[in-house]
Order: structure tokens, then sequence, then C-alpha cells
């Protein structure tokens, strides 16, 4: 339904964005992450109009952005509705009213827009605050205020901008699961900015990781987790074990002098090789049972597992565990075929 296509743009001399293609499909939550000055906010903004590109095109359901008049655009724009981190309630207006004021501009009648902000105060859960003050909410009551207001207007496609930026922790996990049900419950592509990974990996259908204006790799969640193109989206995805290693031939992968199994083909023989372990893949077994031995150097507890160091004769491990062990224990750690997977070596790490 969105179709972005060898996108670039430029302020002044600064490349934002180059060479971006991405295909959303209608339905799906969509995220988009990459560190600060990524350019995933540009991104955003060049889909809804507000933003020229400098080259190849976007085109929303058929329309291509950069080819509209104005008037066409405010009609495509229409389509989109956009949430920023900063709500941009309006402070002198109650609940209902900021609800119902792109409604009123729009001079709909009266019981229509009664209807439909009813109907969203029940869908953001907020029915019994329709008069109060916005400014006598809370962070995250205001947040839902900003998406009722946004989807009282039916548009197609939801355009957030790190949405839940300015929520502490426990209410954005809590806002996370609430947006992710309202999108079910409304069926619209919604396209999630966040430089959080496990906000993006928990929210979306799919993701693009961007990095310095280009796209890093395009994939579902687990694609992106369980194979990272390189060492740049494996570091930001997630805490990984990153090992230097030789692909000695198909399903066969030296590192830590020791040859192991995996399922990963198609490389040339002796190719220098990035090995990625998650460390929840990484088993504590029996010294001497594990292609690995090492000793605990460190133990603390995150509240659902233990996370380890265990050195080797190589390589330092994190290894996540619901069992502990002493610090100083020598243990043998394994590992399946399956979670080893292999990366070429980036660009830059080679250079
Ligand atoms: P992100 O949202 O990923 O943090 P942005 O899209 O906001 O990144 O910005 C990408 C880069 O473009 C940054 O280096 C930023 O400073 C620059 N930039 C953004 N908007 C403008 C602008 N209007 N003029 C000049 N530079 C800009
Ligand atoms: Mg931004």
């Amino acid at each position: 339904m969105i179709n972005i296509e060898h996108v670039s743009k430029q302020f002044g001399s600064l490349q934002v964005l180059e060479d971006i293609s991405i295909n959303i499909d209608q339905g799906d939550i969509f995220g988009i992450i990459g560190q600060s000055g990524a350019g995933k906010s540009t991104l955003l903004r060049c889909i809804n109009g507000l933003e020229k590109y400098n080259g190849g095109s976007i085109t929303v359901e058929g329309k291509e952005i950069a080819g509209l008049s104005q008037k066409e655009l405010q009609l495509v724009r229409k389509d989109m509705g956009m949430i920023f981190q900063n709500f941009n309630l309006l402070g002198r207006l109650n609940v209902y009213d900021n609800i119902a004021f792109g409604l009123k501009l729009k001079k709909e009648p009266k019981d229509i827009i009664e209807q439909k902000v009813k109907r969203m105060l029940k869908l953001v859960n907020l029915e019994e605050f329709a008069d109060r003050s916005v400014t006598a909410m809370s962070g995250g009551q205001q947040q839902r205020i900003a998406i009722a207001r946004a989807l009282v207007n039916e548009p197609n496609v939801l355009l957030l901008d790190e949405p839940l930026g300015a929520l502490d922790l426990k209410l954005r996990k809590e806002m996370q699961q609430e947006l992710k049900k309202i999108q079910q419950e409304v069926g619209i592509t919604f396209i999630y900015v966040t430089h959080d990974q496990e906000e993006a990996l928990t929210m979306s259908d799919k993701i693009v990781v961007m990095r310095e204006g280009e796209i890093q790799q395009i994939g579902s969640p687990t694609d992106i987790y369980n194979e990272p193109v390189n060492e740049f989206v494996a570091n930001f995805i997630g805490e990984s074990n990153i090992i230097d290693g030789v692909m000695l031939e198909d399903c066969k992968v030296e590192f830590c002098g020791r040859t192991f199994e995996c399922v990963d083909k198609g490389f040339e023989k002796n190719a220098p090789v990035d090995v990625v372990i998650r460390p929840e893949d990484l088993k504590i077994v029996y010294a001497g049972d594990g292609l690995l031995q090492g000793v605990v150097e460190s133990i603390v507890f995150k509240g659902v597992h233990y996370e380890m160091m265990v050195r080797t004769q190589f390589f330092t491990f994190m290894v996540h565990s619901t069992m502990a062990e002493s610090v100083g224990k020598t243990v043998g750690l394994s590992v399946i075929p399956f979670d080893i997977h292999i990366m070429h070596k980036s660009a830059e790490a080679q250079a």
C-alpha cells in the first residue's frame, strides 16, 4: 500500500536518506528503528509529504507523493494520522474536545461527532474522563488521548514517531501492549518509529533497521533477531556474542580453536566470518562435556535469568541461564548447530 523506492534526501550537503526502498503492506505494524540521527523522522515526514525528497519515489495507494498538488496532498494526508513523542494536545480544551477537534474542523454533524468521540474514549479506556482538562491527565493518559484524536479521523495509516518516548519504562511496556491491541481492533497500518530495539521487536510485524540514512536490514522481528545481516544489526538488536570465525565449508565453522557444525551454507571456503551466538542459546554443561570450556567470571541476577560471563581461552561469552553457577567454577558451554549464526564480516571490519 505504501511503496518507497530508491528515495534519497539531503539537507544541504548532509545526506540524510540514501537509496531507501521499502514496501509496507496494508494492516501491518511496520517498525522503523535506528539510532538518533539515523533519518527515521525524516523518512516519516517524506511519507506524509511534510518533507520533500530529492530522488526516488514514494507512492501511497498508487499516488506518487512528490507529484501531488497541495490540494491532493491534503487529501492523502487526511488518510494518515500522525502521533509524536510530545503529544501536542490542546491544553485549554478538555479530553472530549481534544478528540473532537478534527471532526469539528471538518464541520461534521454534532451527533456524529458525539458518536465517534464516545467510541474512541471507549477504545482507549478513558470514558469517565471526557470532561477532564488534558493538563490534569497523566503521561500515559495523554498518550491515549493523542491516539484517540488521531484515530477518530479514521485514517488508513497511522504514523507514530517515538510515540512512547516520553513515558517511563513500566508505562511504556503497558502502552506497547495497548497500542498493539488497538491496532488489531481498528486494523489499520501503523508505521512505527522508535530507537528502542526491544519495543520494535515486540510491536512490529516487519522492521527496517536504519543507520546513518541507509537501510541495514528489512525483515520480521525473528529474522532480524536470529539472522542479523551484519555486526551493526546484531549489536543494535540485542546482546550477542560475536566471535571471529572461519567458514571451513558448508555447515562447518571454526571459532575459538574448535570446529562446530552449523546450518549455514554458500560461503566461500575458508571465508572469514562473524559468528553470532545469543546469550540464551549457550547452555552450561559439565566441564569437558561441551566443545568449549571456561571459568565463570561474574554473575548478575536479571529478574528472570542470570547473566554470567564465562571466560574461555579465546573469548569471554555472555550466557543467560535460569540456573546460577558460582564464580570461579570451571564449566562447559554447548550450543546446537541451529543457534550458531554466521554473518559475512562487515566491510568496515575487513578494512
Ligand atoms: P532520527 O529521527 O532518526 O533521529 P532525523 O530524521 O530527525 O533522525 O535526522 C536525520 C539527520 O538529519 C540528522 O543529522 C539531523 O540533524 C538532520 N536534519 C533533520 N532535519 C533537518 C533539517 N530540517 N535541516 C537540516 N538538517 C536536518
Ligand atoms: Mg526522530
